[in-house]
C-alpha cells in the first residue's frame, strides 16, 4: 500500500516539498505520496491527528509550527532537542517522533554541493531565531575555527551562545567587522526585502555568503557580491533537509543533485517568462 506523507504549514501553497519528495520517490522507487496541507493557525495538532487517523506515516513541518511540533512529539531525536524545534515527524505505534533535519541540510549543502566545509573555518551566523538555533549544533559538529552569532537583539544571540557553550561568541551586527570564511544569513530580513546593517569588512574574495532564503535574489546576496564574496541561496539546504527527512522515514538516501538542478531550471524558466497583463 502507498505510504502517505505531508508537509504542514501556514501558508503552504508556495511549498516545494511535494515536488521534491515526488522526485525522490520516482528516483528511489519508494511507494509514497506526499501532499501539502494547510493547517489553521490554531489547528496544527488537530490537523496532524487527523492525518495520522487517515493513515499518514510522517510529516514535515514548516513556518509557523516548528515549535508546536516540538511540543507535540512524544519522543525527540537529540538534534531536535538541541534545536528546540521539529521539522520532521514520524508516526509509529508508540506515538510521534520529532526530528530536525534543517542543520544537516545546511551542512550537506555547504560541504557536498558548494565544496565549503565548515571545518576549521570562521563562520558568522546572522540571526537568533528558529532557523539559526537549528543549525548551530550541526555546524559545531564540523569543528569550525570560530562561530560568531550576530543578531539585531543581541540578548537573543547571547542566550543562544550560552545554550550551546564552548566555541561560540555573540555580538551585534555592528560589532562583527572582521573577515569570515562563511557568512550565513538566518534572519528573516530577506523575507521583507531588507538588509541587516552589516559591515563590508566581514567579506573577502574567499568568503561564501549564504542566504537561507531561496527563490529570489536578496539584498544580502547583492551586498555580499558587491564586496567580493561568492554567494548561494538556501535552495540546496531545502532539498538536503528534505533528503535527510526521506532517509529518516524510508532508510534510503536520494540523490539530491538532479533535484536541485531541476528546481533551479524551473526558477530560470519562470524568470524568463514575460509576465502577463491583468486578466479582464
Ligand atoms: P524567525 O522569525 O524565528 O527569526 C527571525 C530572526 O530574524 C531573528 O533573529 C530576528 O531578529 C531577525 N530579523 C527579522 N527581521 C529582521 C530585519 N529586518 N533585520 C535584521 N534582523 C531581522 O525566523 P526563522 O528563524 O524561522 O527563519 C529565518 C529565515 O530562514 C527565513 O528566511 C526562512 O525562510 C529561512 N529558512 C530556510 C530554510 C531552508 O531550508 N532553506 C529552513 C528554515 C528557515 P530579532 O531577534 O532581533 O527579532
Amino acid at each position: 500500500m502507498t505510504d502517505r506523507y505531508a508537509v504542514f504549514g501556514h501558508p503552504i501553497a508556495h511549498s516545494k516539498s511535494p515536488q521534491i519528495h515526488a522526485a525522490f520517490a520516482r528516483q528511489t522507487g519508494e511507494d509514497v505520496v506526499y501532499e501539502a496541507r494547510l493547517a489553521p493557525l490554531d489547528g496544527f495538532a488537530e490537523g496532524v491527528a487527523q492525518f495520522i487517523a487517515t493513515g499518514g506515516r510522517g510529516a514535515n513541518v514548516t513556518v509557523p509550527f516548528k515549535e508546536e511540533a516540538f511540543k507535540l512529539a512524544n519522543r525527540l531525536s537529540s538534534r531536535a532537542q538541541r534545536a528546540g524545534a521539529v521539522n520532521t515527524l514520524s508516526f509509529d505505534t508508540d506515538g510521534i517522533v520529532g526530528d530536525n533535519t534543517d542543520g544537516a541540510g545546511l551542512v550537506a549543502d555547504l560541504t557536498r554541493n558548494l565544496n565549503r566545509s565548515p571545518a576549521g573555518k570562521r563562520i558568522l551566523l546572522l540571526g537568533a531565531g528558529g532557523a539559526a538555533r537549528g543549525v548551530i549544533e550541526p555546524l559545531l559538529d564540523q569543528q569550525p575555527a570560530a562561530l560568531v552569532i550576530a543578531n539585531r537583539t543581541v540578548s537573543r544571540a547571547e542566550e543562544l551562545a550560552g545554550l550551546f557553550g564552548h566555541g561560540i561568541t555573540a555580538c551585534s551586527f555592528d560589532a562583527a567587522d572582521t573577515p569570515f570564511d562563511i557568512v550565513i544569513n538566518a534572519t528573516a530580513a530577506s523575507l521583507a526585502g531588507e538588509l541587516p546593517p552589516l559591515s563590508s569588512r566581514i567579506f573577502t574574495n574567499n568568503t561564501l555568503a549564504y542566504d537561507m532564503m531561496y527563490g529570489r535574489d536578496t539584498p544580502f546576496l547583492d551586498f555580499s557580491r558587491m564586496h567580493g564574496a561568492a554567494t548561494s541561496d538556501g535552495l540546496g539546504m531545502l532539498v538536503e533537509q528534505a533528503a535527510e527527512a526521506f532517509f529518516v522515514w524510508r532508510g534510503v538516501r536520494p540523490d539530491t543533485a538532479p533535484v536541485i538542478a531541476a528546481l533551479r531550471l524551473d526558477r530560470e524558466r519562470l524568470a524568463a517568462t514575460p509576465s502577463r497583463g491583468p486578466r479582464t
